[in-house]
């Protein structure tokens, strides 16, 4: 049978949102809050950002007049604010399944097994994934070697020092395109062809204009209904199918749009809307069960570190009031 322990406040993902509502909590006197994280370290996204000697800084702290970060330096900061706490951290430990009227969750790690954690409040910042542009049906074609996703080219490029590809094109043009471009051009790559169907960029004129340091991506806004891989073995090129022209090149990043990682909110019955994968969130924050809450980029849209803290600390606030109002 699996053991259960009960908590004030159960906090799913140890992201800048999850941290962020955690170390609120703390500073407002709340006790007995536990952290859920399901890989061993903490601080999300930002952390498989390493930092490197003359490497981008692709994480831009707005309200410190916008001082760019490499994303490890925001994750170690996070840390630090988090080790000032006495919030319990459970690391390695993956949330499997939620019972929403219960306030129940339950997580799998590798000393315990199965644990159930009880709270009077819980958060879910699960964070957001990729969809690409090939689920949304617009990428066809194959799929060779050397068609990564971001993460993959991350963990390429910072985690291996390896640089996957010499000639790119990046399909999708927002924040996250526009960081991909400069990251392999400074690795030593060419400048990236970011090829999107907008007509204009998704990222913004002034993070263009900060990545510009670094490389000046072709972007080209294509109106074809879609684009089609192509290579045998590897990536040779994108074709515009109306236009039927061909941009050569010897790798694509698949950089989508991020949507929420709303599974585990399907799986206990709270609402989502649908396709847009959203929890729906009342007024006063909560979920559609009392008791539950979802902060950071969960929420969905596309959002930065720092925001997705912010709005940790903000959710926090109203956990707190439902405590109150609860006791
Ligand atoms: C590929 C990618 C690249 C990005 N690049 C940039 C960039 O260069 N600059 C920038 O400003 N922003 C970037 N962003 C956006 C930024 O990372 C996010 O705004 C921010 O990290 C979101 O914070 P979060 O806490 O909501 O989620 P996340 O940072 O995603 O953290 C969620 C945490 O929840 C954990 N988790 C999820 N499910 C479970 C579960 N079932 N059980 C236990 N733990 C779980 C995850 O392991 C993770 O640690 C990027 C996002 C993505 C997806």
């Amino acid at each position: 049978m699996n053991s259960t322990k009960h908590f004030s406040v159960v906090i799913i993902g140890a992201g800048p949102a999850g941290i962020g509502a955690a170390i609120a909590l703390y500073k407002r006197g709340v006790k007995s809050v536990a952290l859920v994280e399901r890989s061993d370290k903490i601080g999300g996204i930002p952390s498989l950002y390493k930092k490197k000697k003359g490497g981008v800084r692709t994480f831009i702290r707005w309200s410190r007049g916008g001082i760019p970060f490499f994303g490890e330096d925001y994750a170690h900061w996070l840390g630090e604010q988090l080790s000032k706490t006495d919030v319990q951290l459970w690391l390695q430990s993956q949330v499997i399944e939620i019972e929403a009227k219960e306030n129940r969750i339950t997580l799998v790690n590798p000393d315990e097994g199965r644990v159930s954690l009880t709270a009077a409040a819980i958060i879910m910042a699960c964070g957001s994934r990729e969809e690409t542009a090939s689920e949304r049906g617009w990428l066809t074609g194959a799929r060779p070697m050397r068609v990564f996703f971001t993460k993959q080219l991350l963990q390429l490029i910072d985690g291996n020092g390896l640089l996957p590809m010499r000639n790119p094109v990046i399909i999708g043009s927002d924040l996250i395109a526009y960081a991909a471009a400069a990251k392999l051009k400074v690795a030593g790559a060419a400048d990236a062809i970011i090829v999107d169907n907008r007509r204009r960029p998704k990222c913004s004129y002034f993070e263009r204009l900060y990545f510009r340091r670094w490389s000046q991506p072709n972007f080209r806004g294509v109106a074809a209904k879609s684009v089609e891989v192509v290579g045998s073995k590897t990536a040779s090129g994108i074709r515009l199918s109306r236009e039927d022209e061909l941009i050569p090149c010897d790798g694509i990043v698949l950089c989508g749009e991020l949507i929420p990682n709303s599974e585990l909110a399907l799986q206990g019955n709270l609402k989502v809307e649908l396709p847009s994968r959203k929890p729906v969130v009342g007024r006063d924050s909560q979920l559609s069960e009392p008791g539950w809450f979802a902060a950071g980029n969960i929420l969905g849209g596309f959002h930065g570190a720092e925001w997705c803290y912010f709005n940790g600390r903000r959710v926090a606030r109203a956990v707190i009031n439902h405590l109150s109002q609860s006791s």
